[in-house]
């Protein structure tokens, strides 16, 4: 079986490598599809942006597809940035922007509890299927490590007390939200696969 991944992030792509290892499962980037189509990630659920890359990519390519979606749930904040997460600060924010606005609006705030959320999406000839990972823990006040990317730096896992950003890739997939939804995904496989 050929499963193309929406992703074009090479550790997005070795983390996958990784956990379907041991499945008769050739994994190919869309990087490596001539002409695949750019999808615009403007769903307003995490599910929506997940089913749409892998339906894209499906039904240009004829092969089975997974895509995923990821956002940073912060109860203060209702739940923002959520969906949201790559363009809090704006359409073109980077990384360190989002953090550094995330850090601002929770000035002051002593409710710092959050979770990670992962959506993944498979979509193949007989539809959509969806598995998810979440990783609860807390918003720090400053950034701490510098492994990590995205908001990982001012984000402590529950039941620890260093953030993502500190953890070596091993320790932070054993117990994050991707890792979490793609182990679902590689259990499902296995499963199918008798
Ligand atoms: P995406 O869905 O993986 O593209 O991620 C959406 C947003 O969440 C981006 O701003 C990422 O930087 C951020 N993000 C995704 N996964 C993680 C993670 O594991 N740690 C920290 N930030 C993440």
């Amino acid at each position: 079986m050929t499963l193309l991944l929406s992703t074009r992030n090479p550790g997005k792509i070795a983390e996958m490598r990784l956990l379907l290892s041991d499945l008769p499962i050739t994994l190919r980037s869309v990087s490596e599809i001539d002409g695949a189509p750019f999808v615009e990630e403007d769903a307003d659920t995490l599910e929506g942006n997940a089913r749409k890359k892998a339906e894209t990519l499906h039904v240009f390519a004829g092969l089975p597809a997974l895509a995923d979606d990821t956002g940073l749930e912060v109860d203060a904040l209702g739940g923002l940035p959520g969906v949201q997460s790559a363009r809090f600060a704006g359409l073109f924010a980077d990384d360190a922007a989002n953090r550094r606005k995330l850090l601002a609006d929770l000035q002051g705030v002593r409710d710092r509890s959050a979770r990670f959320r992962t959506v993944i999406a498979l979509a193949d000839e007989t539809g959509a299927r969806f598995f998810e990972g979440v990783c609860p823990g807390t918003i720090i006040d400053e950034e701490r490590g510098s492994k990590g990317f995205g908001y990982d730096s001012i984000f402590v896992p529950e039941g620890g007390n260093r953030t993502f950003a500190e953890l070596d890739a091993e320790e932070k997939n054993a117990i994050s939200h991707r890792g979490a939804a793609l182990r679902q995904f590689a259990a499902y496989l296995h499963d199918r696969a008798g």
